[in-house]
């Protein structure tokens, strides 16, 4: 008896064996019938098998014809200054998409970029590699490298790291699998000095040993969720050979480490007369993956770091272009703020300056120019939505002094 039609008035799917009077919908086809839950369990298969298929076609294949030119020029609209850090950092986003496409044909293997980003906090370390990221458009997860220790002790995992990339890849794990991962803080897993036998340095070098394989390139069992690994927990398999891993750190009192560096180095190797001008003030262009071994980073991680870089601090001058140039600059959003609410938003040239003269004051590098334009504009956010006959509102540097002055800000500094 034919299974589909056993009679006329007992129809079924013919994929899942349900019965007409279970099935909200039957379709019918020439000799066979198919229910909506069937209908809809083949549109995922078929999603599924096309997204794969795109996602093949278009591997690597997006960064192809890009220049590091081309890569800087990009980050040019976003980051200010920092313009070694931005040639190298296109360099090795170059080689790396070379290294994703080299034909296994002969000997020479071309070792992965992974980059290490050296400069005080706020300076643009995270905005460069979420900007690289944003343009090649593949997944990004930012990590910060205090909460690993030791698999065994209280803390995170170092394979949580890629946790956060499965994550924003909607854990697509092909997709993850060609990310860019951002790890902070990196100088904070530096070996202690002067950390006595006795106690394990379980959040220094025994994080630096374990994250070597996975800087590297290997299969690493992931949790899901993130956090410590435990038995119950399914894991997911990410092979970490493409992707790309930047590494960012301040390394507080390097600079003094570089000196000494330079110092002996210009008696040892050099006389007098034909000594280099060091520039004492710009230590950081000098730093070395010398430098960052006395730091107390290993020399295995280093070695896996191949790509070491500097950000300069930011003066004045630079922290005024970061108010006003970057593509989302700062002031940008203000002024579309206020427009969202039918008001013109005028800031001052001098008030700009004001601004920048004391994110210097306060020492937090870019982050403190968004804490003061905050204090500086929020009276005015409060009040001018109720006033809708504002239809103009200038900031010069009276009011942004007057507004800053009675902010908790500059009790901040005075404490
Ligand atoms: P870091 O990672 O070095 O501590 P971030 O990249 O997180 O610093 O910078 C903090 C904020 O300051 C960013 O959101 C960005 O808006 C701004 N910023 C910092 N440096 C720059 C720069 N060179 N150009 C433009 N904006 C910057």
């Amino acid at each position: 008896m034919d299974f589909n039609k056993r009679n006329k008035y007992n129809l079924r799917c013919s994929f899942c064996g349900r019965d007409k009077t279970e099935a909200l919908i039957l379709v019918a086809g020439i000799d066979a019938h198919i229910c909506e839950v069937c209908v809809e369990q083949a549109q995922d298969i078929i999603d599924d098998e096309l997204g794969k298929k795109q996602l093949q076609e278009e591997d690597f294949s997006l960064p192809d014809a890009l220049t590091p030119r081309d890569i800087k020029r990009h980050l040019d609209q976003y980051v200010i200054g920092q313009n070694e850090a931005k040639k190298y950092l296109s360099v090795a986003v170059h080689n790396h998409y070379k290294r994703l496409k080299q034909e296994e044909e002969d000997d020479i293997e071309i070792e992965k970029s992974n980059v290490l980003l050296v400069g005080r906090t706020g300076t643009g370390k995270t905005l460069l590699a979420k900007s690289i990221a944003k343009f090649l458009k593949v997944p990004f997860a930012i990590v910060d490298a205090t909460v690993f220790t030791e698999a065994g002790y209280v803390g995170e995992d170092v394979e949580s790291i890629l946790s956060r990339l499965l994550q924003v890849s909607e854990y697509n794990v092909e997709l993850a699998e060609r990310g860019i991962v951002y790890i902070d803080e990196i100088d904070k897993i530096a070996r202690k000095q002067d950390n006595p036998s006795i106690t394990r340095d379980v959040s220094g070098e025994g994080v630096q040993q374990a994250m070597l394989k996975m800087l590297e390139g290997t299969e690493v069992h992931v949790p899901p969720q993130g956090g410590r690994k435990h038995p119950e927990q399914k894991l997911v398999k990410v092979n970490t050979s493409n992707i790309l891993f930047i590494c960012g750190g301040a390394f507080d009192g390097v600079e003094k480490i570089i000196a000494r560096r330079v110092n002996t180095h210009v008696i040892g190797f050099k006389g007098t007369d034909e000594k280099e001008e060091i520039d004492r003030e710009h230590l950081l262009q000098y730093i070395t993956q010398k430098d960052i071994k006395s730091f107390g980073l290993i020399p295995e991680l280093i070695g896996r770091l191949p790509v070491l870089t500097y950000l300069e601090p930011l003066d004045q001058e630079a922290l005024r272009r970061i108010l006003t140039e970057p593509k989302n600059a700062l002031l940008k959003q203000y002024k579309k703020l206020f427009k969202l609410e039918g008001i013109k938003l005028q800031i001052t040239d001098d008030a700009i300056e004001y601004i920048a003269e004391k994110a210097i004051e306060f020492n937090l590098g870019a982050r403190g120019l968004r804490s003061i334009c905050e204090a500086v504009m929020t009276d005015a956010m409060f009040e001018l939505p109720s006033k809708k006959n504002v239809k103009e509102f200038i900031v010069d540097r009276d009011y942004a002094e007057t507004k800053l002055s009675k902010s908790k800000l500059t009790k901040l500094k005075a404490a």
